[in-house]
């Protein structure tokens, strides 16, 4: 997708900090960190939505993948949040799917 920010960041059109890349995800740390430990991961492969997947195993990776970071950078004993936000009332502003996992502070429940 021509005018997707996250697909423009898979291609290297917009710099980011990644940390791990491979042919299906890619998992760079948030622009707008809101703890410590804020990274995102997506799929290499353009999907708009949660409400637009029907690949498990690619959900399955996504967060795999998230969990593996999280004990590589030494944060998942202590806790950390994986969460995906969905259109407009979930607080999706980027309409390339992406799995945020959050860590490094105490986080609250439930969300605002
Ligand atoms: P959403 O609100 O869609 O669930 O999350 C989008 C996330 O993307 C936000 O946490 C925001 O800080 C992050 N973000 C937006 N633009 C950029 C960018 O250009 N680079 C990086 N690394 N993160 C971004
Ligand atoms: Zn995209």
């Amino acid at each position: 997708m021509s005018n997707c920010l996250f697909c423009k960041i898979i291609a290297g059109d917009i710099p980011a900090e990644k940390i791990y890349e491979d042919a299906d995800v890619l998992a760079f740390h948030d622009i707008g960190a809101q703890a410590p430990h804020h990274f995102l991961v997506i799929p290499k492969k353009h999907i708009a939505t949660l409400n637009d997947v029907d690949d498990a195993a690619l959900l399955g990776k996504l967060t795999l993948t998230a969990s593996k970071i999280a004990k590589d950078l030494g944060f998942s004993q202590d806790g950390y949040r994986v969460v995906m936000n969905c259109n407009e009332q979930g607080g999706q502003t980027v309409y390339h799917i992406h799995l945020h996992c959050l860590g490094g502070r105490n986080l609250s429940w439930p969300p605002g």
